[in-house]
């Protein structure tokens, strides 16, 4: 075993030269020692393998016939790295005999006799791609170290999945390693709280990535594992990264503000006291309903209703009373209608439910569901409530407030017909 050291810039790390002969080994030595830090020579396998053992390397040369076994070698060489560039040298029949007994894919072949021009090229091109491949892996280790200390969720993405995750992601999905999200088979996907975006997440992504401002970038995630906890609501930018079919998801938390949002939202278009909608906002469900109707020909109808001697509940129980009676009224109405109806609190003891796409008497039979709902069960403090109810349908084009006016003339009548019941609009059509 002896080793050279060459002195000129730019040479890369230790090769290993196997090589039984003492003329070539010489040829080699030299071609080599220009290139490499240190060149390691072996004569046999067993020196060879010590080499391996001791040194990390960045190439190796190694004789088809060397004394010893060169596929043991080559075998030994790729357990080490998989990846390590690797030169077969001898005659063409020598290293066809070694080729056809062992599989060595990618390795490059020096056949003999060495023209030292073409060899030496062929080493420099070697050189080049360990050099390119050593600056790839730099740019991408300096590129997850960036990304782990961000402290927003980023994630790589490569043309169908996921190729990195940083810390905070990990984190957040309650993981150690990007490797342990792979063996576990995960994907961003099964950390939606919501169903997946229009075409997937990828398709998405892409239409994020052309758009920056669309403005359907938020992404709800929640932890499959633990459904108590709730969903967190992310601001999602998508940019590409150069060169590759890979693009850079930062995910910012914007759980608190679309708190804060909804709050501000909720202040402006509820009642505190029932959380009904209150009438500034019935004024704007009224309208885009209305329009909504007049588009697709729809009816559109409505409900006013108004809680019998609601002065005498007050005055019996307390105006507390009162309150909790409203509250649970307001649930019990609620309970009985359908999703798209609404419920709004219209005056003190007044409500009016928005019922699209129904009829007069569809609306009608809403009404008295809705009137049984308040008068056949006890109220916890106030006993038996009962509420009158007038019912009215939009007539297509008019004006929903005009149409509420006949709803609540509709509702005098029940009052004074004795309370407790549901009367319809009796306005001819011609005069709507
Ligand atoms: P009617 O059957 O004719 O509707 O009789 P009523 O007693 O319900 O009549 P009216 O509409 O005149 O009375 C409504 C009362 O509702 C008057 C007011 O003190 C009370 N009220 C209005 N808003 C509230 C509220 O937010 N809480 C409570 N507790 N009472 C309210
Ligand atoms: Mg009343
Ligand atoms: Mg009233």
């Amino acid at each position: 075993m002896a080793e050279q050291t060459g002195a000129e810039h730019g040479r890369r790390g230790a090769v290993l030269l196997a090589e039984g002969d003492a003329v070539a080994r010489e040829v080699l030595t030299d071609l080599l020692a220009s290139r490499f830090e240190a060149v390691h020579t072996a004569e046999n396998l067993e020196q060879a393998l010590d080499v391996h053992a001791g040194n990390p390397l960045a190439m190796a040369l190694v004789a088809a016939r060397l004394p010893g076994g060169a596929s043991s070698l080559a075998m030994a060489l790729r357990r080490g790295d998989a990846r390590l560039p690797f030169f077969l040298t001898g005659a063409p029949e020598d290293i066809l005999a070694l080729l056809t007994t062992v599989s060595l894919p990618g390795v490059r072949l020096a056949i003999r006799p060495f023209d030292p021009l073409s060899l030496g090229a062929a080493l420099d091109e070697a050189l080049e791609e360990i050099a390119a491949k050593r600056l790839a892996e730099e740019a991408w280790d300096l590129t997850r170290h960036l990304l782990d200390d961000a402290p927003q969720p980023m994630a790589i993405l490569g043309a169908a999945k996921l190729v990195f995750c940083n810390r905070a992601l990990l984190r957040f999905m309650g993981l150690q390693s990007f490797h342990e999200f792979s063996a576990r088979g995960l994907s961003l996907e099964r950390f939606l709280a919501d169903a997946p975006p229009q075409g997937g997440l990828a398709a998405w992504m892409r239409r994020l990535e052309e758009d920056p401002l669309d403005r359907e970038h938020r992404l709800r995630l929640a932890h499959p594992d633990r459904p108590g906890q709730p969903a967190h609501v992310f601001q999602a930018a998508v940019t590409p990264l150069p060169g590759h079919d890979r693009r850079l998801l930062t995910l910012t938390d914007v759980t608190e503000l679309e708190l804060e949002r909804r709050e501000l939202l909720d202040l402006a278009n509820l009642d505190p006291l029932t959380r009904a909608i209150n009438r500034r906002k019935l004024a704007e469900v009224l309208a885009d309903e209305a329009a909504r109707a007049d588009r697709y020909g729809a009816p559109l109808s409505l409900v006013l209703l108004d809680i019998d001697h609601f002065k005498a509940i007050n005055d019996t129980h307390g105006h507390e009373a009162g309150d909790t009676v409203l509250v649970e009224l307001a649930g019990r109405l609620r309970a009985t209608l359908r999703q798209v109806d609404r419920l709004a609190r219209f005056g003190g003891e007044e409500f009016v439910v928005v019922a699209p796409g129904v009829g007069l008497e569809a609306t009608a039979e809403l009404a008295e569901r809705l009137r049984q709902a308040v008068a056949d069960k006890n109220f916890a403090t106030a006993g038996r409530v009962t509420a009158s109810f007038g019912v009215a349908e939009r007539a297509p084009g008019e004006d929903p407030e005009r149409a509420l006016g006949r709803a609540d003339k509709a509702l005098y009548r029940a009052k004074n017909s004795g309370r407790n019941r549901v009367e319809r609009d009796a306005t001819p059509q011609t005069q709507k």
